[in-house]
């Protein structure tokens, strides 16, 4: 069984520790891991050079939450993590206004740079920090290539995404979304065997625009989807017409896209009308959704879907898996 997952960051790496959970417990191997074999193909465009550093916030959420080093009130960095660099860096009146940054995670940041710019690909990087956390999945950068989304603004000013969600909490409207450095930008090693090889391949609640969008924007990325003898299968990441935690909404507004399950599946499209998905799974919430879209030609199932916890999460894992029987 070979499970490939389209991840942004909290959303599918907290999907990716259900779906583990599950595995773990369909397909044990005996040494309580399990047989199924997953990928992660994670969103690097909202990573970021940041003082001297590169920062891959989906990567490393992944990474700490499979790891089990995730703070897990707050959903991203470390636990028992401190920020004194940040502070002293503060008294000189220096360092990182608006993002950040731990020290136990700047550990993360200064190691992938150290190995970054002594030339090694960001794929093999990411390899050689998992060594360490034994994630349990095969995580895979999207591109080995510097791809970064920025966001164009309603009033005409451009900056770098993070810096848009996390400074002005995506309160300025975005006007469009553009991925500097996506032409020419090329998917990274092994995720197009990943889309092709794979038995299932699940599209997590993750953000559709700008996580699992920039990934379906990676050149080949898309096409391998549409190519795949795989079912694909996607979990909304909208419940009852709002995103769950986060800002969502306003990435979805910028590309006219209403906040609503089955506005989402229609923007992602069923493969069969050109579109990436097979299958796909609303909350209990959106039921309303299921039988406008079982009248497209949708394979659709309601439940609840909210990951308060590693045990609910794989019961949505499972609830995503067997819409694969349920394929025409
Ligand atoms: P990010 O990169 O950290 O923003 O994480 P992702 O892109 O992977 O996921 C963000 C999305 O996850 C948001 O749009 C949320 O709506 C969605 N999400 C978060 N928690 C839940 C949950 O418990 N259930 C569902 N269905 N969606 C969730
Ligand atoms: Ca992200």
């Amino acid at each position: 069984m070979r499970i490939t997952v389209l991840s942004g960051g909290v959303g599918g790496a907290r999907f990716t520790r259900g779906l583990l959970a599950l595995l773990r417990e369909r397909l044990p191997d005996g040494a309580g891991g399990t047989t199924a074999q997953v990928t992660v193909v994670a969103n690097t465009g909202d990573d970021l050079w940041l003082h001297g550093v590169r920062v891959c916030p989906d990567l490393d959420t992944l990474m700490y939450t499979l790891g089990g080093a995730v703070h897990e009130q707050q959903g991203w960095g470390r636990r028992d993590e401190s920020r004194r660099v940040s502070d002293d860096l503060a008294a000189y009146g220096l360092g990182w206004e608006w993002f950040t940054l731990g020290d136990l995670d700047l550990a993360t940041h200064l190691a992938r740079t150290e190995l970054l710019l002594s030339g090694v690909p960001l794929s093999a990087v990411t390899a050689r920090l998992a060594e360490r956390w034994q994630p349990g999945v095969t995580l895979l950068p999207m591109s080995d290539d510097e791809v970064e989304t920025h966001v164009e603004t309603v009033d005409g000013r451009m900056m770098h995404f993070e810096e848009w969600w996390v400074l002005h909490r995506a309160g300025v409207p975005a006007r469009r979304f553009v991925q500097v450095g996506l032409d020419g930008s090329t998917a990274g090693p092994g995720v197009l065997d990943a889309l092709a090889g794979a038995d299932v391949v699940v599209v997590p609640p993750s953000n559709p625009v700008v996580s699992v969008g920039t990934i379906l924007a990676v050149p080949g990325v898309r096409d391998a989807l549409r190519a795949t003898a795989a079912p694909v299968v996607g979990v909304s990441p909208v419940i009852g017409g709002a995103p769950v935690r986060g800002m969502a909404d306003a990435c979805l507004a910028a590309i006219d896209v209403a906040t609503a399950a089955h506005a989402v599946a229609r923007h992602y499209g069923r493969r069969a009308d050109g579109g990436v998905l097979d299958a796909w799974l609303v909350d209990d919430a959106d039921a309303d959704a299921v039988a406008p879209l079982r009248a497209e030609g949708w394979t659709v199932e309601a439940a609840p879907t909210l990951m308060t916890d590693v045990p609910a999460t794989a019961a949505i894992a499972a609830r995503a898996l067997a819409l694969v029987d349920r394929l025409p």
